[in-house]
């Protein structure tokens, strides 16, 4: 078991989906581990749903996928637009399929790495890491030298020495011994670096690397998807420009 592949944000997005999964197969990844929000922006949270768990893909809990399952939550906080996907979301799914969102964990170790949605300081919180000081609050309550995360739908590496944490952009990446790192995948079903094309990350975790795959899906095919669904006509629009 030396390839893991790690993407999340797939925000029901399933032709970048598929995408990813069928480069998975081809690239000879070992198993798949996913950073949360499965669901949300796209219109097609149920056939993503079903294709994470039929290959058995752990999950973590995402914001989206807690706002879609927890029926408790007081939607006159969110925008307009964004109730109104949670809604439309809530209606495409099962119980089972709500019930296997309500059962996520916020965090979970996997074959020695750790996985979280936003950060690991108060991970129930969604917190977003965008500099060293977030993620230095990350690295205090990260127990193990590899974490991987997601959230901002921005690729990048960050990386913790005996007294300092550094930023590095996301790029083909050996780990060193002795550090941690807490990287972040990228967004498989919305990318929001500028670069429309779906993105993940496989750990060699033999041989300690990390590459960025990015990859060219059907956008067009995904737009026409959340227009015809009467979704808010600015998701369609940022797929194309990875915003
Ligand atoms: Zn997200």
């Amino acid at each position: 078991m030396a390839k893991i592949a790690i993407f999340g944000d797939i925000h029901a997005n399933f032709d970048a989906l598929r995408v990813v999964i069928q480069d998975c197969s081809e690239q000879g990844v070992d198993e798949c581990l996913c950073t949360g929000d499965v669901v949300g922006y796209n219109a097609c949270p149920r056939e993503c749903l079903q294709l994470i768990r039929e290959i058995g893909c752990p999950v973590v809990m995402g914001n989206h996928d807690f706002y879609v399952c927890t029926e408790s939550l007081n939607l006159n906080d969110f925008n307009p637009h964004a109730a109104m996907v949670v809604r439309w979301t809530r209606d495409q799914l099962t119980p089972d399929d709500l019930d296997w969102l309500r059962n996520l964990p916020f965090v979970r170790t996997v074959k020695g790495v750790a996985l979280v949605h936003s950060t690991m300081d108060r991970p129930e919180n969604f917190g977003y890491v965008f500099d060293n000081l977030q993620a230095s609050a990350n690295f205090t309550n990260q127990r193990v030298p590899v974490c991987f995360h997601g959230h901002t739908h921005c690729p990048m590496i960050y990386e913790k020495s005996v007294d300092n944490v550094y930023r590095i952009d996301p790029q083909d990446f050996k780990l060193q011994p002795g550090r941690k790192y807490f990287i972040n995948v990228g967004s498989v079903g919305q990318p929001r670096d500028g670069d429309p094309r779906a993105t993940y990350v496989i750990y060699d975790s033999l041989a300690k690397t990390i590459t960025y795959r990015r990859l060219e899906y059907n956008i067009e095919r995904a737009q026409e998807r959340i227009r015809a669904a009467g979704l808010p006509d600015r998701l369609a629009e940022r797929l194309a420009v990875g915003q």
